[in-house]
């Protein structure tokens, strides 16, 4: 390739988006990879199979909704796939990169690089603005023109006039706004959202599913768990969860 050819080949748009074009689903490495995984949590004697042994593909780009009845492992799979902890048997690869076996330092790493993250309950600084709530992940993993960046965030969710505001001075749908910009602020792999309209209205909800359409047509992977069937319609693909097994897995048009 000529200097002159890479000059003119646009510079992919996001991170995902390379992977996307030079590892198609036909014959390269997902963007997650999840093979046999199990998690049993040891509870006094009993012994519990959260997860029984998950093969799962999401690629780069993909809009994915995680269903399934209380119990069934949403959380549990929710938090192997954010890097918060581990499986008890079977193999996780990111990005290709075999992450199961990795230390606490060594995921809290990934974690701040790669994925944002986007819970029921907010999560927020109670004493601190949206913007330094927002700027807080870069702050941890000490990236620079954290300011910027995170204003960048805030109007990327149209909180730009709230970014001085403290979480009790903002309503559950702003709350839950600031939550996705701190999510998307280290620009991550990945979001992974935990009944994410949860705590809200259905006309909140549905404004919270607006920005996240928008994420994935920019690009975005999405992963929400959600028992809501308004959620989940937004997604083009479905999983359902029962006793730690795929149920199912939908692809919708
Ligand atoms: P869901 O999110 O679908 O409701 P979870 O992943 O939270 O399901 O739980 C799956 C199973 O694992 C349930 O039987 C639950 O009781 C059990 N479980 C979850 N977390 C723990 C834990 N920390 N210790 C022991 N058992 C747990
Ligand atoms: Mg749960």
């Amino acid at each position: 390739m000529t200097i002159h050819d890479r000059t003119t080949t646009p510079a992919p748009a996001y991170p995902g988006e390379a992977t996307a074009m030079i590892t198609p689903d036909t014959n390269g490495t997902p963007l997650i990879r999840l093979s046999e995984i199990t998690k049993i949590y040891r509870v006094g004697t009993e012994r519990v199979h959260a997860l029984a042994g998950i093969n799962l593909d999401i690629q780069a780009n993909d809009y994915v909704a995680i269903m399934g009845a209380s119990g069934s492992g949403k959380s549990t799979l929710m938090n192997i796939l954010g890097c918060l902890d581990i499986a008890t048997t079977g193999t996780y690869c990111l990005r290709g990169a075999d992450v199961s076996r990795l230390s606490q330092s060594k995921l809290a790493g990934i974690r701040g690089r790669q994925i944002g993250f986007v819970f029921q309950s907010f999560e927020l600084l109670p004493r601190t603005t949206a913007l330094k709530n927002v700027e807080l992940p870069l702050a941890y993993m000490h990236v620079p023109h954290r300011r910027k960046r995170a204003l960048r965030a805030l109007e990327r969710v149209g909180l730009t006039d709230r970014a001085h505001h403290h979480p009790n001075q903002l309503s559950g749908g702003q709350k839950q706004r600031v939550a996705i910009a701190r999510a998307l602020v280290q620009e991550p792999d990945i979001i992974l959202a935990d009944e994410p309209t949860g705590n809200l209205d259905s006309a909140t909800g549905e404004e919270i599913m607006n920005i996240f359409d928008s994420l994935h047509a920019d690009g975005q992977t999405m992963i929400i768990v959600t028992h809501e069937q308004n959620v989940a319609r937004r997604c083009h693909r479905i999983i359902r969860l029962r006793d730690g097994l795929i149920e199912a897995d939908e692809r919708r048009a």
